[in-house]
């Protein structure tokens, strides 16, 4: 049975004090750690008050990307050996937003995952198609291309601690959502291009969570597909209420 994870992507939203309140507010509310695993995806500078506030409370917290490099003459860079000195486990990497706007790359993501595992990090690992590639049916190629090359030369025991998730760019903050089956169709792609990779051990054992558009209002019947084991949630992961209601769907 592979544990459901709900992420709320913040992006480049809240100040750190409402980010810290935020999480002082919902950390008593969210279920068990044993039944859901629930993180919250914050700007660099919320990091050091959130690890605070969420230490012994059932939530994981996660930086929205990071250099791959411990050090060294990268200005205005942040490293995982950064983000593990003040207890970040998660990080979100190669999200569309940093592909389309800020050069990220297949191999640059491939980088970071081998470095969030030289830190102990779960990688957040982000793919999905645009609008144009949909309709020209290379929705599969392109995904597949994607989680290879994010993934690659990882092995088995890191691949399977690998967190996917697939958000269609053009579910992203559009409120289109991409049907549960359509959701779940690439799921189930992705899932045998990893046992066809790896091995079924993997293509079993790795979480692949669906991003687009999720609200309170349809994150059940996304969950109930077969091969959808979360959700990376933006806008509606902004409010109080509406996270732990996210949350909750997936214990
Ligand atoms: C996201 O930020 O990854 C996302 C899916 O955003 P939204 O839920 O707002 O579409």
């Amino acid at each position: 049975m592979r544990k459901p994870i709900i992420a709320g992507n913040w992006k480049m939203n809240k100040l750190a004090g409402d980010g810290a309140r935020f999480l002082l507010n919902v950390r008593e509310q969210l279920p068990e750690a044993e039944k859901v695993e629930a993180v919250v995806c914050a700007p660099y500078i919320h990091l050091p008050l959130l690890t605070e506030a969420a230490r012994d409370f059932p939530v994981g917290i996660a930086a929205q990307n990071m250099h791959f490099e411990d050090s060294g003459a990268f200005t205005g860079e942040v490293s995982p050996e950064m983000l593990k000195d003040i207890l970040v486990d998660y990080v979100v990497l190669g999200h569309s937003e940093r592909r389309e706007m800020f050069g990220e790359t297949d191999e640059s993501v491939n980088q970071k995952v081998k470095a969030a595992f030289n830190h102990e990090m779960t990688p957040i690992v982000c793919v999905g198609e645009s609008l144009e590639q949909r309709e020209n049916n290379e929705t599969f190629t392109f995904v597949e291309k994607q989680v290879k090359a994010g993934l690659a030369g990882l092995t088995e025991e890191q691949a399977k601690q690998v967190v996917i998730a697939y958000e269609p760019i053009w579910a992203i903050g559009t409120g289109k959502t991409a049907t549960s089956e359509e959701a779940n169709d690439v799921c189930a792609h992705i899932r045998q291009v990893l046992k066809d990779t790896f091995s079924e051990d993997v293509s079993e054992a790795i979480r692949i969570q669906y991003g687009g558009s999720v609200k309170p209002a349809n994150i059940d019947e996304l969950l109930s597909q077969s091969d959808i084991d979360g959700a990376l949630v933006g806008g509606a992961s902004l409010e109080e209420d509406s996270f732990v209601k996210l949350v909750e769907a997936g214990a």
